[in-house]
């Protein structure tokens, strides 16, 4: 096992620098999910860490050893990627023992290790099988034990579900997530798809542009966003905005809207994020915090109702920006209808919108 660290860690390609100095401190043992939209570094980085990238500058330490340049086969590390290349023409069984038989390893060494890694994936029926009579899921999971017979003191995965229906990716999440709880090993994946990096990290560290965002346990980011970028990012459907101006009213504090209409922000939420009168805001609140009310409220118009089974989306618009609404009642919601949105101080975001950043 191994505990990872980046120091300053950036990557030049000729005059292009994609990566601006990344520090980040993996405990032995974590799952840290690097998340972004594509191009924002997240491959570059882990593959400088793999070893399969020139590092261009900044520090790496893998166990406390300086890794920069060393070979990637000397770093104890096993990758899964998005492509499994499977031997075709090789059994499951000689899929998995490729390594070690490279390694010149003997077949009593590694023979229980890949038994109890195929049992540990559920292959153990499957050991004679060819690639092509398998399904896309167990062919990924023949992918992974091929990593896991190394027994390397940190996994990379790269996208590894990017090419798996939508039904088998819930399934390998899960299987991927129990794999490291029992092997308790390091961990650094990395997805473009916030759900993945929701449901399996122990830390999530959000990339944009060759740099980190924030990073934190997935939920004091989903609840606590850093800033406009993180906020947008995690959660789907994403977040709402309205975007105004503070006014101080004879209703109490507000935000006027473009359109000149108001939401009323509660001093309280004004208050602990220093939301005065003037200031340029961007007010941020999750489609599941919204409630439907008789009362008063944010007035919407529903444009289009979306029901998903457990839940409903309404959307419409606010302040010229298209809202969502989650709602789990069943009762008809039709287009057209004017419906009142309950926005509670306690889920209320507030973003300074010139800079994104949350005001505390
Ligand atoms: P991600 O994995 O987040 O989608 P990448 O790490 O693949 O992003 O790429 C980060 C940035 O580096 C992108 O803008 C990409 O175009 C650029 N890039 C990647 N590889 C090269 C290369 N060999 N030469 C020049 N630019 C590259």
């Amino acid at each position: 096992m191994a505990a990872v660290q980046l120091n300053g860690i950036f990557k030049r390609y000729g005059d292009t620098q994609v990566v601006h100095g990344i520090d980040l401190n993996i405990d032995d043992g974590e799952f840290v999910v690097l998340v972004g939209p594509s191009g924002c570094g997240k491959s570059t980085l882990m593959r400088m860490v793999a070893g399969l990238e020139e590092i261009s500058g900044g520090d790496l330490m893998i166990g406390g050893t300086r890794a920069n340049s060393l070979a990637p086969q000397q770093r104890n590390i096993s990758m899964v990627f998005q492509s499994y290349a499977l031997y075709p023409h090789l059994s499951v069984y000689e899929n998995i023992a490729f390594g070690p038989r490279i390694r010149k390893e003997s077949a009593s060494s590694f023979k229980p290790r890949i038994e109890a890694a195929a049992k540990m994936l559920n292959l153990s029926g499957y050991l004679d099988r060819l690639p092509r009579a398998l399904s896309g899921g167990q062919r990924q999971r023949v992918a992974m034990g091929r990593a896991v017979v190394r027994e390397p003191s940190l996994f990379l995965f790269d996208e590894p579900l990017s090419n798996l229906d939508a039904k088998l990716r819930v399934q390998m999440r899960t299987e991927i997530k129990a794999l490291h709880q029992r092997l308790k090993n390091t961990v650094i994946y990395v997805t473009h798809d916030q759900i993945e990096a929701m449901t399996m990290a122990d830390r999530i560290v959000v990339m944009n542009a060759g740099r980190i965002e924030q990073m934190g346990r997935p939920l004091e980011l989903y609840d606590r966003p850093a800033n406009l970028f993180v906020a947008s990012f995690l959660g789907s459907p994403s977040m709402n905005f309205a975007e105004g101006v503070i006014v101080d009213g004879a209703q109490g504090l507000a935000l006027k809207l473009e359109d000149g209409s108001e939401i009323a922000v509660p001093r309280d939420a004004a208050q602990s994020s220093m939301a005065k009168a003037g200031a340029k805001i961007t007010l941020g609140v999750r489609p599941e915090h919204i409630a439907i009310f008789g009362g008063e409220g944010v007035p919407m118009e529903i444009d289009v109702t979306e029901p998903t089974g457990a839940e409903t989306h309404l959307y419409g618009k606010i302040g010229g920006n298209v809202w969502c609404v989650t709602t789990r009642q069943r009762a008809q919601f039709e287009p057209g209808q004017r419906v009142m949105l309950d926005l509670p101080a306690a889920h209320m975001h507030l973003f300074d919108t010139a800079s994104g950043r949350r005001l505390a």
